[in-house]
């Protein structure tokens, strides 16, 4: 038996006590649609994802409820996963970073750096944004606060705390920059952590004092501190793969021992510097291997202005599927198409109710919906039935996919939609069939067989949908109610 190639694939790990944002969503369904790409190409995939448990904002929550930070983020972890399954999610790890095992994977990794010489104590005194959980340097805050969190009071924060030599990763990261130019996708983000790491880096701390902030992971041999947010979060890459237990799942996805390694993480352009440097260096300094891809997502916009609640422009990810309850059996799929189709692959996007209703319309209402009713209706018609079983990617999906472009894939997807709709138009198979039988079935069948291959290019992306199609097609039957409609 020939083994399969391997794949892993992570996101990002929220915040537990969250609200999921349509961000979360775009991250969450963009790596979806990688992996179900590559389980569909014949890899072994596992596709991590989990929720971040930890830190300031936690615990001042759990405060103001008055229960411990543990009820609190119990009481959340459930309905942090529902999101997850609503969105149709096919991840096959998620690790808490209240796990035991993944304490016991951010001790371990504590230790290896500590041993290694890479962790230190100093007195420091920082400003501090707590909705970031980031040091900010004076030139990173605009008119004294952080621009991402302009609501929230800086803090400076002094105290004596541990250190991770991240300075002297400067070269090795740099390296790694030039040797991999793709190791960073897109290129200009790339470029923007380069800048960053040549400018030199400030060794950073992980550790807070547990008077101030108790809730976190204990750091190893002293009971006066928890690490730091970021330090234990990262960790949750590997120890959603079992690690510190360096066999198993953490053997086969992240050592992958071959030329062709992949080990993939996506995340927020907020997230750059922590993942393409910070948690690099953190497994530089441990002796383990690096991540091979960081694939960058832009942010999403509104009318031209950034979601928030005083504007009034905030699209939440769940009042988005409700919204098309009613519409459509696969409301989820509307929104993953959304995200997918209408947002660019690496920039900046932007989506009102208006872009997002004309889309549906446009594409689901009267492109597939409406391209599965008249072949499903001439087929059943006629009685022309599909023998393919194959599951078929087309090859400018597979090399989209491949540079992790789901919008170019989607696009020639929908664009394969176009075409079969205007071989309709311009062969009027359902006419030729009346005056030449033999013909029309041919034409029918090739209708039937371009659209069974356009359904499985869609289960990437819109898998209920394309999965409902297939089903159609394999029984011979109209799909129940139209797709999409429009009520
Ligand atoms: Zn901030």
């Amino acid at each position: 038996m020939q083994d399969k190639k391997l794949f892993y694939i992570t996101t990002t790990l929220p915040y537990v006590n969250a609200d999921l944002h349509i961000g979360h969503a775009l991250e969450f369904v963009r790596a979806d649609s990688v992996a179900r790409f590559k389980r569909s190409t014949g890899y072994d995939v596992f596709f991590n994802t989990g929720s971040d448990e930890h830190g300031a904002k936690i615990f001042e929550s759990a405060q103001e409820k008055g229960i411990s930070p543990q009820s609190y983020v119990d009481s959340l972890v459930g309905g942090f996963k529902e999101v997850h399954t609503l969105l149709n999610i096919s991840y096959d790890g998620f690790i808490r970073t209240t796990d035991t095992q993944h304490i016991q994977a951010a001790q371990e990794m504590w230790n290896r750096c500590l041993d290694r010489g890479y962790i230190y104590k100093k007195n420091y005194k920082t400003k501090y944004c707590v909705g970031c959980e980031l040091s900010k340097t004076e030139s990173e805050l605009v008119s004294g606060v952080c621009p991402i969190h302009p609501n929230r009071e800086i803090q400076i924060i002094e105290e004596e705390n541990y250190f991770f030599k991240w300075s002297v990763f400067q070269n090795e990261l740099l390296d790694k920059y030039t040797k991999e130019p793709e190791f960073v996708i897109p290129s200009t983000r790339l470029n923007e952590i380069r800048s960053f790491v040549e400018r030199g880096l400030e060794d950073f701390s992980i550790s807070r004092l547990k008077e101030k902030m108790p809730w976190g992971v204990p750091v190893p041999g002293d009971d006066d501190h928890v690490m730091y947010v970021w330090f234990d979060a990262l960790t949750s890459y590997i120890s959603g793969l079992g690690w510190p237990n360096e066999e198993g799942k953490f053997s086969k996805y992240w050592l992958q021992e071959s030329q062709t390694r992949e080990v993939v993480q996506y995340c927020g352009k907020d997230n750059l510097r922590q993942q393409s440097a910070m948690w690099q260096a953190m497994l530089m300094a441990s002796e383990l291997p690096c991540s091979t891809r960081i694939v960058i997502n832009g942010f999403i916009m509104s009318g031209g202005l950034k979601m928030s609640k005083s504007v009034g422009n905030v699209l939440s990810p769940m009042s988005l599927i409700q919204r098309y309850n009613q519409q459509t059996e696969y409301p989820e799929d509307v929104l993953r198409f959304v995200l997918l189709h209408d947002v660019p692959s690496f920039e900046d996007g932007d989506i009102t109710i208006e872009s997002i209703e004309n889309s549906y319309t446009a594409h689901l209402v009267n492109g597939i919906g409406n391209l599965t009713n008249r072949i499903m209706k001439m087929a059943t018609t006629h009685n022309i039935i599909s023998l393919d079983t194959e599951k078929y990617i087309s090859p400018e999906i597979i090399e989209a996919m491949n540079s992790f472009d789901t919008k170019k894939a989607i696009e020639h997807c929908m664009g394969d939609v176009r075409r079969l709709d205007k071989f309709i138009q311009e062969t009027e198979p359902f006419k030729v069939v009346k005056v030449n039988e033999e013909k029309g079935h041919i034409l029918i069948g090739e209708c039937l067989s371009d659209l069974r291959n356009i359904a499985c290019n869609l289960e990437l992306f819109m898998p209920r949908t394309g999965a409902k199609i297939l089903e159609c097609i394999e029984e011979h039957k109209m799909p129940e109610k139209a797709l999409f409609r429009r009520e």
